[in-house]
């Protein structure tokens, strides 16, 4: 093959950009990413030898080694693992394949980057964060395999193009060589190497080796300890080792809202050490998240995702996941259909939720923040999640009509201020508490001193028909029918507006289900209410910015019989049911609904000719 020069996809020059004129604090995290890579290779090549012993051709000795070169500046990287070819390195060193990644590049501006450089750290940065502190990288590899003819040389020096030719190498694996830019050479020096190595890959299971001089002898070092601090006692561990561990799994900077260690013991031995994090990664909600902890078997790392651990809507716990009695060459198959991993995934999933329960009640403060970021992802469950429900229903919390803004109540609390007589846990749903708040539609509630819980997360739409607690069923403000006043007094009022309020159903038949005497209103003359079934104003809202076409509705209108306006038309009526002010006052009345529940005017001209003509006789009496 001979020497071609191909360019970076617009994304990794991108990527590469940002990279290069970073202001990140921690560059020496491109060793940990090299190292993690050296690693996943080595364990694809030995998954690999278990069902195909040629690859190995006889070295199986699996091992990182780091190389300094003083006087080129480079420090080289280098494993025996699984190996690229041609068409490999063009597409994993020359493209982004996640596409969370990608779009995280497009919305992160340089400036953003420049107040706040530790964004750079919140995603794989992976192969790439090499430019941070190299001027040129050259990686040589040879897939497992094949002849020593077929290997293959990449280089780059970030300039938006990258070269690649054939190449001789001797042994299995990739090489990667960083030629390092004249600010980083510090990156050198071998105690800042080990204290590297020690920081962020200690508990990388291979050994990472390096030649090192004492007393004029060069001997080869393991630089990692290579603990499985997971195994260890609890006792044994400090919180500053969780902490940096956690930063291994996680890629975050600061310590974990929480850690969960523990092993089980009995029909299934295992070992778990998880954590949950403070922060939400930018990338939780996108479908290629990668779920699940680290999974090992007897020692050895099997996947670095183990979805099968855990349910998909805890996908924000990191950690590890050791057990003892899965076979080593476990396929994704056999993962799916294995009664351990499903006694693994209770007991852990188990776990996670206590450690969450008990936080809620010790720690309100910390809760309240992990709630902020992990809220959504918990209300998931509650939608998928039939078996674990009720509990996670405990872990929610909403502002309500009770709590000062800001602050937040759970179910239970609702529960128990609840009236003794109090038939339904009521909701509302909407953009903001603070519209919500000003809406007519919790007038007799405020009234009756009844607790509304304000509900503005998208998904509570979804979820909040699943809000039934202690034997009380959820209901919306603003769907249905609502009794708060003695059931005589709504009669009679049905009876007394009985014909103005068929008029008005005639006159409106195109734009309304139905009309009838409202339970909700005080001081407003009217509003438009979703039947019990139907799609309120904030579903359709929800369901349009989700690309789906919303049936649009027709709702019921209610009027309030206690409004001075209404006892006036009712009157009017009565004296002469033809006058002609009485159509035009249905289609006003309608059209105040409407603008209280948020909804657009479907005749906004014809409104203000209603208004203005109202206006002028006023200002004429006037
Ligand atoms: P990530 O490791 O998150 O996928 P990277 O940018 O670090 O992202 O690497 C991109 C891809 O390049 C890897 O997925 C892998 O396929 C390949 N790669 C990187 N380093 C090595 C290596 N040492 N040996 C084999 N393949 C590698």
């Amino acid at each position: 093959m001979s020497h071609q020069t191909l360019e970076f996809k617009t994304e990794v020059k991108e990527l590469l950009h940002l990279m290069i004129h970073s202001l990140y604090s921690h560059k020496e995290i491109f060793l940990r990413e090299l190292i993690s890579n050296a690693s996943d290779a080595i364990d694809k090549a030995r998954y690999h030898s278990l069902t195909d012993n040629s690859i190995l051709d006889g070295d199986g000795d699996w091992k990182i080694k780091l190389t300094v070169d003083k006087e080129n500046h480079s420090i080289t990287v280098s494993d025996n693992g699984i190996g690229m070819n041609e068409e490999e390195i063009i597409k994993a060193l020359g493209t982004i394949a996640h596409s969370g990644t990608k779009d995280f590049i497009k919305t992160l501006t340089e400036k953003q980057l420049k107040d706040n450089p530790e964004l750079i750290g919140q995603f794989g940065v992976g192969f790439y964060s090499s430019f941070m502190v190299a001027e040129r990288v050259v990686v040589i590899s040879r897939k497992a395999g094949d002849p020593k003819e077929k290997a293959i040389r990449w280089e780059s020096k970030a300039d938006g193009a990258f070269t690649v030719e054939s190449f001789e190498k001797d042994s299995r694996g990739t090489d990667v060589i960083l030629f390092l830019n004249e600010e980083n050479r510090e990156y050198l020096d071998e105690w800042q190497i080990r204290s590297i190595v020690t920081k962020y890959s200690d508990y990388i299971e291979h050994p990472i080796c390096m030649d090192v001089t004492k007393d004029k002898k060069t001997e080869e070092e393991i630089l990692n300890s290579r603990k499985a601090i997971w195994l260890k006692d609890k006792s044994e561990i400090t919180k500053e080792e969780y902490t940096d561990f956690y930063k291994h799994v996680s890629h975050d900077f600061g310590d974990p809202a929480r850690v969960i260690h523990f092993k089980a013991e009995g029909t299934s031995e295992f070992s778990a050490l998880l954590f949950i994090p403070k922060k939400a990664p930018f990338d939780l909600f996108y479908k290629e998240f990668k779920i699940g902890p680290i999974l090992f078997v007897k020692r050895v790392q099997i996947m670095d995702h183990c979805e099968e651990l855990l349910p998909v809507y805890l996908r924000f716990v990191k950690g590890v996941v050791e057990s003892s009695d899965l076979p080593l060459n476990v396929s994704r198959e056999i993962l799916q259909n294995n009664r351990q991993v499903d006694v693994i995934k209770k007991n852990i999933t188990k776990k996670v939720l206590d450690a969450l329960a008990e936080m809620k009640n010790s720690e309100p403060e910390a809760y309240v923040e992990f709630y902020r970021e992990f809220s959504r992802p918990i209300k998931e469950g509650i939608y998928v999640d039939q078996q674990r429900k009720e509990q996670l229903k405990d872990l929610l919390l909403f502002e309500s009509t009770k709590t000062e803004p800001g602050k937040h109540a759970s179910l239970k609390e609702y529960a128990e201020r609840m009236k003794a007589d109090q038939e339904c846990i009521y909701y509302m749903t909407g953009e903001s508490r603070e519209e919500m708040e000003k809406s007519p539609y919790l007038e007799a509630f405020k009234e009756k001193d009844l607790e509304v819980l304000f509900l503005t997360d998208e998904i509570d739409e979804f979820i909040a028909p699943d809000l039934e607690y202690a034997n009380k069923k959820a209901k919306s403000v603003t769907r249905g029918d609502v009794d708060l006043d003695k059931k005589e007094d709504k009669k009679e009022a049905e009876k007394k507006y009985k014909k103005v309020i068929d008029l008005l159903k005639d006159e409106l038949k195109d734009d309304i289900k139905d009309i009838r005497v409202s339970g909700r209103l005080k001081d407003s003359p009217c509003c438009l209410v979703a039947d019990e079934g139907d799609m309120d104003p904030n579903m359709e809202r929800i369901m349009k910015m989700m690309g789906q076409t919303a049936p649009v509705g027709k709702r019921i209108l209610e009027i309030n019989p206690a409004h001075p306006l209404i006892e006036s038309l009712n009157a009017v009526f009565e004296k002469d049911k033809s006058n002609p002010v009485l159509k035009e006052h249905a289609h006003l009345l309608y059209e105040q609904a409407l603008l209280l529940e948020g909804s657009k005017l479907k005749d906004p001209a014809g409104f203000t000719k209603r208004i203005s003509s109202l206006m002028a006789e006023h200002l004429n009496k006037a």
